[in-house]
């Protein structure tokens, strides 16, 4: 597959690329270094391009207990440990219920009863010395801008440094972990909009916010409010990570700044306010409208598609991160494979796409339908029927991938959550009416602005 502009690649056969490597990554996020780490380690000459310099900020702080034993693989579990607030657990807020707290210790493998909430500036710089240290060759402040992929050839890769100076590199694979900006993505033309999906967001971190008591003091809490819900992530150093995650249509009502915007909108649930009460922004608030997507493809002839830069998911259960590192451990395993078959063909890679898709697809049916009222009272008050509460919390600890047996009991529970909403059918229409209310709105505005 060519991309659009391919200028600069124009006499390709003639080009002598200044960099060669085995493998290059583009972008140092969680799913790039993780890749990288693990591809370096199985004697691959790997070159990662990060546009940004570490640390840098991103939003997404709360990581789930199947982190755990990645992050001891990556070798780098000790440092998280110096950085992270412990986790032991997600509690879920709604009007009329009692708050329900979901302690991973209660999951159905019962290995790994903890997470961590970490800064990400932080838990991403880890990651990506972790992975220089290892011998990934590291450059930061090189974006990339152009590849150009030759059949049964090595590929062409075009990157800038922040002089303007551009840099050429010949790769016999690549590695797109470029998050958010969807780098291959964008120039296949391949990303789909999911207006099923909230994912405009304003956010922010305050000091001086009410924290849980004791043991519970590292626990994100989620509260839903009319336009979508609200995170608390408490961090290490008694900073809160704040956001709302809401639908478009309410983030594109905003006629004030971000931060009185923001202050309104916290102040829509008496509980989140209760807990900000004495707390203040120790920095302007900020916002992002990009929405749900996912790509039709992570892998094609000589190149995979990492984390965000192939789906992005509504972040209620705290996924983002390991769905990332997940599919870099299992990138790296595949291109592994590949490149010592001598065949980095689509074919070859075809497990990868398999298995992540499974991933998202767990995660995404209880998301599409989390703020339904039989899913809320199924959610905000557990049982262990049949192992359901165990497989739930199985689920929110991403023990998604491993084989612990979860399959039956989610069955069972989607099957009382069907019914459940056949028998409270005006409640569930009502919802269902509210719903596409805003996905046609969000429908709308992808209509209008094209974006
Ligand atoms: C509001 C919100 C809340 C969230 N909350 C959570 C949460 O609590 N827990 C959780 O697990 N996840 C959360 N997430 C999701 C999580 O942040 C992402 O899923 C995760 O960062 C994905 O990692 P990644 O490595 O794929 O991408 P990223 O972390 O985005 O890394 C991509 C990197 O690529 C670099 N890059 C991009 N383009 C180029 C280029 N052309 N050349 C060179 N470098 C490039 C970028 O600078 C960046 O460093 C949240 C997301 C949002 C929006």
């Amino acid at each position: 597959m060519q991309t659009s502009n391919q200028n600069i690649f124009d006499n390709a056969e003639s080009i002598k690329p200044e960099f060669k490597c085995d493998v290059l990554v583009i972008g140092g996020g969680p799913g790039g270094s993780t890749i990288s780490a693990f591809l370096v380690q199985k004697g691959w000459k790997v070159a990662l391009l990060e546009k940004a310099h570490h640390p840098r900020f991103h939003i997404g702080e709360s990581l789930l207990p199947l982190n755990i034993p990645l992050l001891e693989r990556l070798g780098v579990l000790e440092q998280v440990d110096k950085i992270g607030l412990v986790k032991l657990g997600a509690e879920f807020n709604h009007e009329g219920y009692m708050p329900a707290v979901y302690y991973f210790a209660n999951a159905m493998d019962k290995s790994y009863p903890s997470a961590y909430e970490v800064r990400r500036s932080e838990f991403d710089n880890v990651l990506l010395r972790n992975s220089a240290a290892k011998g990934t060759d590291v450059r930061e402040g090189v974006r990339v801008t152009e590849v150009k992929f030759r059949k049964g050839q090595t590929s062409l890769v075009a990157a800038v440094d922040e002089a303007g100076t551009p840099q050429l590199w010949e790769t016999k694979f690549l590695i797109d972990a470029s998050g958010r900006d969807t780098f291959l993505a964008n120039r296949f033309k391949i990303k789909h909009r999911n207006p099923k999906h909230n994912s405009s967001a304003v956010f922010g971190h305050f000091a001086g916010a009410v924290r849980r008591p004791g043991k519970d003091q590292g626990n994100i809490s989620v509260y839903w409010f009319d336009h979508g819900w609200y995170w608390m992530i408490p961090l290490r150093d008694g900073a809160m990570s704040v956001g709302a995650v809401c639908w478009p249509y309410y983030l594109q009502s905003r006629k004030k700044s971000v931060d009185e915007f923001f202050m309104d909108t916290l102040a829509m649930n008496p509980e989140v306010a209760e807990r900000l009460k004495n707390a203040r922004l120790m920095a302007p608030a900020m916002a992002t409208g990009n929405f749900s997507y996912q790509a039709e493809t992570m892998s094609g002839d000589g190149y995979l598609i990492v984390g965000d830069a192939f789906a992005f998911i509504d972040p209620v259960f705290s996924s983002g991160v390991f769905l990332a590192m997940n599919s870099g451990e299992l990138g790296a395993q595949v291109v592994d494979e590949a490149l010592r078959n001598g065949d980095v063909s689509a074919r070859s890679l075809q497990k990868y796409d398999k298995t992540i898709r499974r991933g998202l697809k767990t995660f995404s049916w209880f998301i599409y339908r989390i703020t339904t009222p039989a899913l809320r009272k199924m959610f905000m008050s557990p049982r262990n029927t049949f192992h359901m509460e165990e497989a739930i919390l199985s689920l929110l600890a991403a023990d998604i991938f491993r084989g612990t047996p979860i399959r039956f009991p989610l069955f069972v529970f989607k099957m009382i959550y069907y019914i459940s909403s056949i028998i409270n059918l005006r409640e569930s229409l009502a919802s269902y009416r509210q719903r596409r209310r805003a996905w046609y709105s969000r429908l709308e505005f992808i209509w209008k602005t094209g974006t």
